[in-house]
């Protein structure tokens, strides 16, 4: 697809593009080079189906991907603004059609997503050259589906992408122990047996074919052993887990391999999705009020800016949260609208007039953008102020009239569901606690339970599609309106029964 022709970058454009780059820079922040790539309607389409790289493996999914982007780009109900890869460089994409205005607040909005991908910590263990490494997935999975077909190989990549979630994005900062895996996963090859590099005439005696085979026996027979492994405790990394413990063909581990590497690489972008728009916008909207906009430009300039962080009530809008919480900060911590004093202070009268005149507020932006993720974000700095001046109620649907109505007010419970939606990307927590449970080489997973139950269709589908990777009878413990109950699958029909003190415990508990 997109190795395409992209178009040349007006003059003008470059030079808009140099002044916004070097006033980023005096405002500290810090970036990879950003490559601009101008594209027509049509590329950027394509592009965004793709995750905003040009090369990925083939499936089919990216191309139902282009038709519903095309759908709503066709109906108007959304816009692609901007996409911007983090690489160094970092890639960015300009739509050509676009007023020389817009141009510029994608630009400026872009610096803000450099910046915050090379500097907020979720993203310092991401691979910084994913361009080639996705281009060579691509080249992984086209050598497969050539030897093994289109439809065999598509269809073990739908079961690996149904579980991609099941990965523990925390693992990428753990201190590990000496008998952990570290989180790179080596390619595995086609076979794992090492020959000697030599020319054909002497293979065979470099190679001998006895030495070989023996050669292999002895890996088959370590990775029997390795088979029915129990992680020494519970692991949040299934896909790892699978892919160690399985019985996989080679080609199979490396399209598993591929699919959880590429999870990992994305985990931090669904991590910080507020902030990360949040900080882009902030940094758009400062840039461009401040030095960007003629005079002639200024309603065109107001109105699409507010068209990316307009909120209408009841909807969750990632830049319009993320802006505004930055924009707190920074007046809390410039007035010094923090600490014991301030929060005894006596009466709401005396917390507004605060005003210690401390100017930390810029400062503090800049920590928050490096050590925070969304959850935390929120937990820490969304007050029932802020959640009352900027009227985020929960809304609903009125089941009689159809009409949005405001449900809570309730700046706990407000905060509470934000929380529950963004905590691990609104994923359930699954780990693996044994992998030879009853001593029948099964597999047991548990669901960490965290406020809210675990859906029973995603329950039994997760199920189903691990059973293809493990082969072999599957369990998963869940708690369900307070009782445990233990779903279990092993290629007929799924069963589900409470878990009761005759069956037989697994490794570890969570
Ligand atoms: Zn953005």
């Amino acid at each position: 697809m997109a190795s395409h022709t992209l178009s040349p970058f007006p003059d003008e454009l470059l030079a808009a593009k140099k002044q916004i780059r070097e006033r980023a820079r005096s405002y500290g922040l810090d970036f990879f080079p950003v490559i601009f790539e101008m594209c027509d309607y049509e590329q950027m389409n394509q592009i965004a189906a793709y995750g905003g790289f040009p090369q990925r493996y083939p499936h089919w999914r990216f191309g139902a991907e282009y038709e519903g982007i095309r759908k709503r780009h066709h109906y108007g109900l959304g816009r692609i603004y901007e996409m911007v890869i983090n690489n160094d460089p970092c890639y960015a994409y300009l739509q050509e059609s676009n007023q020389l205005v817009d141009q510029k607040l994608v630009i400026a909005h872009v610096y803000g997503h450099a910046d915050f991908f090379k500097n907020n910590l979720w993203f310092s263990q991401t691979n910084r050259k994913m361009m080639d490494e996705m281009a060579n997935h691509a080249t992984h999975v086209r050598k497969h589906i050539e030897k093994h077909g289109q439809d065999v190989v598509e269809r073990w990549m739908d079961v690996c992408l149904s579980i991609e979630h099941l990965i523990d994005p925390h693992s990428m900062f753990m201190q590990r122990g000496p008998n952990d895996t570290p989180h790179e996963q080596p390619k595995r090859q086609e076979s794992q047996v090492q020959r000697f590099k030599t020319k054909d005439y002497l293979d065979r005696w470099v190679n001998p074919p006895k030495a070989l085979e023996a050669e292999a026996k002895k890996l088959k027979s370590e990775r029997d052993k390795m088979r029915h492994a129990t992680p020494s405790r519970p692991t949040r990394d299934v896909l790892l887990y699978l892919l160690e413990h399985a019985r996989l063909e080679d080609w199979q581990a490396d399209c598993l391999g591929i699919v959880r590497e590429e999870s990992y690489y994305y985990a931090p972008q669904g991590m910080t999705k507020v902030m990360n728009e949040g900080w882009a916008s902030f940094w758009h909207s400062t840039l461009m009020t401040k030095h960007f906009v003629e005079a002639k430009e200024v309603i065109d300039y107001a109105d699409h800016h507010s068209g990316t962080v307009h909120m209408p009530p009841g909807n969750f809008n990632p830049y319009k949260v993320g802006i505004e919480l930055f924009r707190d900060i920074e007046d809390r911590w410039n007035k010094g609208k923090f600490g014991k004093e301030y929060e005894e202070a006596d009466t709401l009268g005396e917390k507004k007039k605060w005003d210690k005149g401390l100017g930390l507020g810029r400062e503090k932006i800049f920590e928050v953008r490096r050590v925070y993720n969304d959850v935390s974000f929120i937990d820490e700095f969304m007050t029932p102020e802020f959640i009352e001046k900027h009227k985020f109620y929960q809304y609903g649907r009125d089941p009689h009239t159809g009409q949005l109505r405001i449900i809570s007010r309730d700046p706990q419970r407000i905060k509470q569901t934000l929380l529950y939606q963004l905590t691990n990307m609104g994923q359930p927590f699954i780990y693996v606690v044994d992998g030879n449970y009853a001593n029948r080489g099964e597999l047991y997973l548990a669901h960490k339970h965290n406020g809210l139950d675990i859906e029973i269709k995603f329950a039994v589908e997760t199920l189903k599609n691990i059973y293809k990777v493990w082969q072999r009878p599957v369990h998963l413990q869940a708690k369900i309106d307070d009782d445990m109950i233990l779903f279990s699958f092993s290629g007929d029909q799924p069963k589900q029964q409470t878990i009761h003190d005759d069956l037989p415990k697994p490794a570890h508990q969570i």
